[in-house]
This record gives structure tokens, sequence and C-alpha cells, in this order.
């Protein structure tokens, strides 16, 4: 009997499933029951007309047959001079490759990065895919622990206690946490890439996403590009989940090494999407601004409520389109706590395990339903919550 690989058998790794709870209201819902979801990263509109006005143009206009590998040039270009902008670092296109996606990015990155058999970090709380990206290239995933005391941030004497490996993947504006990461904290990030002789490998995909501090990009620290890969994507600064296009910017030789590997695997991104991409970044921020917008007001909303009772804690998000709630007055995990939400109230939150061990008592709200509902659901999460506390004190 074939069989199928380990590869794949083993990707999901050990452990409980963290997408559980998320299933399980999505089948509620197709049941016919009436469930307010809270889970995934996906914007409550669609992609702007004028994108798909642009994307349409592009396809009719006959850009539908194959779009050269390394992607289009305007679009190379464009994300070049927004990247050198951003980080004062000289960039062009042959520093960028266009990917299917931000996802698509981090297993090609690590793919550059990381021998099969070497070990890959990783901070905890993550985005749910990270280890299995990890799995998926081969690598040995390893999670560094960070504590809700101090922000989710990295310390140095986390990173100093981590086995020797080849890559370190960060997240900032972070989900689930919404942390940005300080000056220090780069500094530290920076110092140890450096001593360990590092790839540092840099999901950006919320960088158009920061209510509190700037965004910093890794690219711009001294002597940081020659080591760093930079992940970025359309999809939640331009609501373009579903077209799959992203980018890696990186040292030339691993673009071009990146650029192997997409002939062998992808085959490029649709032309009249990279089209669409490239119309989109070229109208300035007003879009970017109008996209995460909403998401900016509801935090602030999410935050008024909680701040009006005493029992469910949030540390502000500082970007990002989530936020975490501590859930541990309750005395329930992260998981018990969604699955009875979910139960009694018909409310879908993803359980902070879902994010690996440092988050656990935590949920994640996305902030992707309008206010009122979600002003709504976040009242009835806290009474719960309370109703739980009394009921345990
Ligand atoms: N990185 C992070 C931190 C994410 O939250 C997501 C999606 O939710 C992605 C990467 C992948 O995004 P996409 O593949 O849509 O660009």
């Amino acid at each position: 009997m074939a069989q199928i690989s380990t590869r794949l058998t083993t990707l999901n790794g050990p452990g409980s499933d963290g997408w559980n709870v998320f299933y399980r209201a999505r089948r509620m819902k197709a049941d016919g029951q009436n469930i307010t979801e809270l889970t995934i990263g996906e914007h409550d509109i669609g992609t702007h007309p004028d994108i798909l006005d642009a994307m349409h143009k592009s396809a009719s206009g006959g850009h539908t047959g194959y779009a050269i590998v390394p992607g289009v040039s305007d679009l190379r270009d464009t994300i070049a001079g927004r990247v050198e902008c951003q980080t004062g670092v000289p960039t062009n296109r042959d520093n960028v490759v266009i990917t299917p996606g931000g996802q698509a990015g981090l297993f090609a990155a690590h793919m550059a990065a990381c021998t099969p058999g070497e070990t890959a970090l990783f901070i905890d709380p993550y985005y749910a895919t990270y280890p299995g990206t990890l799995r998926a290239v081969g690598a040995v995933p390893h999670a560094i622990a960070t504590d809700a005391a101090n922000a989710f941030h990295p310390t140095p004497e986390a990173l100093a206690k981590t086995p020797d490996a080849t890559s370190l993947l960060v997240n900032s504006p972070n989900n689930p946490t919404g942390t940005v990461y300080s000056k220090e904290t780069w500094e530290a990030i920076a110092d140890f890439a450096q001593e360990r002789d590092l790839w540092l490998i840099s999901d950006e995909v919320y960088e158009s996403q920061v209510w509190a501090g700037a965004h910093v990009s890794p690219r711009s620290l001294p002597d940081m590009a020659d080591r760093t890969l930079v992940v970025g994507s359309m999809s939640k600064g331009y609501a373009m989940t579903g077209s799959r296009v992203g980018w890696i910017v990186g040292p030339k030789d691993a673009i071009a090494a990146i650029i192997d590997l997409a002939t062998n695997t992808t085959y490029g991104v649709p032309g009249f999407i990279q089209d669409a991409a490239t119309w989109a970044l070229q109208q300035g921020p007003a879009l970017e601004t109008e996209v995460a917008a909403p998401f900016a007001r509801r935090r602030d909303k999410v935050l008024k409520v909680i701040s009006q009772q005493k029992r469910v804690t949030a540390i502000p998000p500082q970007g990002a389109m989530y936020v975490m709630l501590n859930i541990r007055c309750t005395g329930l995990s992260g998981e018990a706590f969604a699955n009875a939400l979910l139960d009694t109230h018909g409310i879908a939150v993803m359980p902070g395990e879902s994010f690996g061990t440092a988050a656990a008592g935590h949920v994640r709200v996305a902030l992707t339903i309008p206010d009122e509902p979600l002003v709504q659901a976040i009242q009835t999460l806290c009474t719960f919550a309370e109703d739980l506390s009394e009921t345990r004190a």
C-alpha cells in the first residue's frame, strides 16, 4: 500500500488541535445556529472596488497567461521602493520575489534558510501555522516562550537559553498578541542573530496596522540586511486575503535561490493579481489607512468594555486585528473557556493555547465584525467570565 510521507503525516506535530473551536463554530453555523465568529483574521469588508477594477482591466487586457516567475517588474520595483523608504537600505527588484501570499513566503524563506534537520527558532505565542511550516521544510521547530507580564516580548535571557539553530522567525506587529516590538527588543534580537550567525525571518504582514509605537523592520537595523528575509503580504493591509499575493525581500543570492524554488513549485502568481497589487501599492497610504481604521476603532471599544469590569484583563494590543483577553479568573484553560462560551452564548473565540503555551489562559478575539455586535459579544464574554469566577469562589 502506498504510504503518505512522514513529512506530511507529522506536519501538525503532537498535542491537541487548536482549531477545534473554530471548526465546531463553523459546523454549528452551517446547522443554522446563530454564531458570532471572532476567530480568524478575515476582514468584514471585501477588496476595494478600485483594486478589483485594476484586476479586471489587467485580466481583460490579456494578462491571464503565465506571469514571469520572480514577479512582474512593476510590482517588484514598487515593493523595493516601499521597503527602501521604510528601512533606508538600498533595495531593488533583485531583492524582491513575489509569492502566493505571506504563508507561501514564510515557507520559501525557511526553505532558503534551513537545511533539513536544522533547528528553526520562533517566538511563542505564534501564528498557528508556524510549527507546521517549519516542519514542512524539514526543520526542527523550537519555540521560545515569552511572558504576558513582559507584554510577550522575547527577552535576551530567553534567547540565550535556546539550542544551536539556523534561523529565528519573528512577527511584529504580532498575531495573536498585538505586540509591537520596541527598539530594545529589536536590538536584543539583532545582537542574538549576529552572535549566533542566524537568518532572521521577519513576518511583517501586519505592518500597516499599528496603533501604538512604530513598526520597525529589522532589515533597517545595522548589519542586519544581509541576514534578514522580510515576508510581506497584500492580505491584511489591503483586504486581499483571497488574492494570495505577498513577497519576500532579502539579499540577492537568497532571493535568486527562492526564485529557483518558485520555478519548480508555484510557478509564480497570476499577472492580473500582481497588477492589481501594484496599482493598490502605488495609491499612497489612503487605501491601507481605510482598511486599518475599523480595527483601531474596535480595539478602543473592546478595551473600554474591559476597563468597565475587573475580572477579564487585556494587554492593549499595539497593532494587528486582535485582542488577547486573560480569562484566568475563571479557573479554566483558554480552550475550556472558548468551548463553554461557544456552547452557552454562541460566541466563537480562539483559545490562547492555539498559539502555543505562552498564551494559555487567554482567548484571542478577532476584531472582524461590526462595532455594535462586537461590543455586545465582549460584554457577554465578560459577564460569562464573571459568573464562572463567582461560581468558582
Ligand atoms: N503571518 C501571520 C502572522 C498571519 O496572521 C497570517 C494570516 O493570518 C499570515 C502570515 C499569512 O497571511 P497570507 O498568506 O494571507 O498573506
